[in-house]
């Protein structure tokens, strides 16, 4: 096989790529040597920022067909009957940086999105129907607590249990990550959840509140904590390493997508509040209706070009679907193009992985980076010479839901059987069996002993015993050492 010429970033042929431009073998380097400095200062430039949260991650491409008419819920181009719609999937940890092990406890992040016909439509989830919070305006701090300390740079448990602790709101989702599902076997071996509240629109206008299950078709299965601790040190990068070479060999993973419908005027009235990201809708309440499936067939063909430049964002709803009152959700709508603006640059939306598959017809232009020419001879809407025109169809879903009364700084609405340690207590009791009930003791208690201080360890005591007395019973008698 010939191999091309190298050439530098102007395609003009190089001399060499193992010397420098100097004057005799051992005499000084030339500011002429264009392409040296072009190497250097390129090299310098590699790397755009690591994302905040969810830094480590993989993903692929595939396709989401539907299976099932759900059109009496939703307008959404992409789940009509018959759909077969294009997609980008990353898969991710949360808390660790760029080069942590991908088996570390954690959430693990399931951000979709999808090339309509209407545009692009994200759904940027988790592998968990809930979260540690249900305001915005704690995540940042959340977050902290969970990455590293500002003196010593090391991660601390006993910060993120002085977090948790202090907002027991986070019940459910520790009670879900100390158990098995807290370190997937591998991100084809989990479920994805929208985690949200979401409105669905359908054709005459009326409206529905959903949730999003997609549940893996390779069956759930999760890592022990030894084998966890193991693999992290032998394979850091093991689920990034399993999904590539799944699809690379044909072994494309595939998740099914049901979703729970809620008519829009059970809101007010049903046990919890809908809208809490702390909590889920039992499927005795609201059953799973099945919607289509996604497969992922094909790997990036750069990495750093499709996944790490990857920019989903939630506010990216394409006509049929909306926001909820989700007061997490609203905060994401902002922040996530926000951090793309800062991470990427302004004109992210062009990339490859971010370019829609239908004509784009904004008045954006210029800004750092961009290639695409505008489209419009007149920028600036109203225009006599034929430019894009916005019209009220298209946004009327925007309208959601209706809201008045005074500005306040208040928690939710409670709902009758609104607590924080309820549900979390329902999956302990009713959802893990005995052997999934001591694997949780044996991560609670382990995490606890390492570096948790008093008062925050009688407190963390006090929270499982909450959850479930006889848990947190157990718990105490580990981590005092019977
Ligand atoms: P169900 O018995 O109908 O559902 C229980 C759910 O628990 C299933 O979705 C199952 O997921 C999931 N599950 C099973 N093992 C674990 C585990 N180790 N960690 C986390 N989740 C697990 O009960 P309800 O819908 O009435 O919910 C009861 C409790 O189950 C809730 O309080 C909540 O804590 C938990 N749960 C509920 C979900 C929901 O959306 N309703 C979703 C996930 C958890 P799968 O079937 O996919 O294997």
């Amino acid at each position: 096989m010939t191999s091309p010429h190298t050439t530098n970033n102007a395609g003009i042929p190089v001399e060499s790529d193992e010397h420098s431009l100097t004057i005799g073998p051992d005499g000084p380097i030339l500011l002429q040597d264009h392409y040296l400095i072009e190497k250097m200062a390129q090299f310098n430039r590699e790397r755009v920022p690591e994302r905040v949260v969810h830094a480590k991650g993989s993903g692929a491409y595939g396709v989401f067909e539907v299976t099932n008419d759900v059109s009496q819920f939703t307008r959404a181009d992409l789940f009509q009957p018959g759909r077969s719609t294009d997609m980008l999937a990353r898969f991710s940890t949360v808390a660790g940086e760029q080069g942590s092990p991908d088996t570390w406890r954690d959430p693990r992040g399931f951000a979709l999105k999808f090339y309509t016909q209407h545009g692009n439509y994200d759904l940027v989830g988790n592998n968990t129907p809930v979260f540690f919070v249900r305001d915005t305006i704690k995540f940042q701090d959340f977050i902290r607590s969970q990455k590293r300390r500002p003196d010593n740079g090391l991660r601390d448990n006993d910060m993120q249990w002085d977090f948790w602790t202090l907002s027991p709101e986070s019940a459910h989702q520790v009670t879900w990550l100390m158990g098995d599902r807290g370190i997937p076997k591998s991100y084809r071996h989990m479920n994805g959840y929208g985690s949200h509240t979401f409105m669905w629109v359908n054709g005459g206008g009326e409206k529905f509140w959903v949730k999003y299950h997609f549940k893996t078709d390779q069956g759930i299965d999760y890592l022990p904590q030894q084998d966890a601790d193991r693999l992290a040190g032998e394979n850091a990068d093991l689920h990034r390493q399993d999904l590539w070479q799944a699809i690379e060999r044909g072994d494309h993973p595939s998740w099914t997508l049901y979703v729970q419908v809620m008519p829009f005027d059970d809101a007010p009235d049903y046990r919890f509040n809908p809208f809490d990201l702390t909590k889920v809708w039992p499927h005795g309440d609201y059953p799973l209706i099945e919607v289509g499936r996604m497969r992922l067939d094909k790997n990036p063909e750069d990495f750093h070009v499709h996944i790490e430049q990857a920019a989903f964002e939630p506010a990216n709803m394409v006509p049929g679907i909306a926001p909820s009152p989700d007061k997490m959700l609203l905060g994401r709508l902002f922040s996530y193009p926000d951090t793309h603006r800062y991470r990427i640059g302004p004109n992210y939306a062009q990339l490859p992985p971010n370019r829609p598959h239908v004509p784009v017809h904004s008045y954006a232009k210029d800004g750092p980076m961009r290639f695409e020419p505008a489209r419009t001879g007149a920028p600036y809407a109203p225009n006599s010479y034929g430019g894009p025109a916005a019209s009220a169809e298209a946004h009327r879903d925007i309208a959601g839901w209706r809201a008045a009364g005074e500005m306040v700084r208040e928690a939710y609405t409670a709902h009758r059987e609104d607590d924080d340690f309820g549900q979390p207590g329902t999956m302990v009791r009713q959802v893990l069996d005995d052997a999934a009930r001591t694997r949780l003791v044996s991560n609670v208690a382990g995490h606890l002993m390492d570096g948790v201080s008093r008062p925050v360890l009688d407190r963390a005591l006090r929270y499982w015993r909450s959850i479930d007395k006889e848990t947190g019973d157990r718990i105490a008698t580990a981590v005092n050492g019977g």
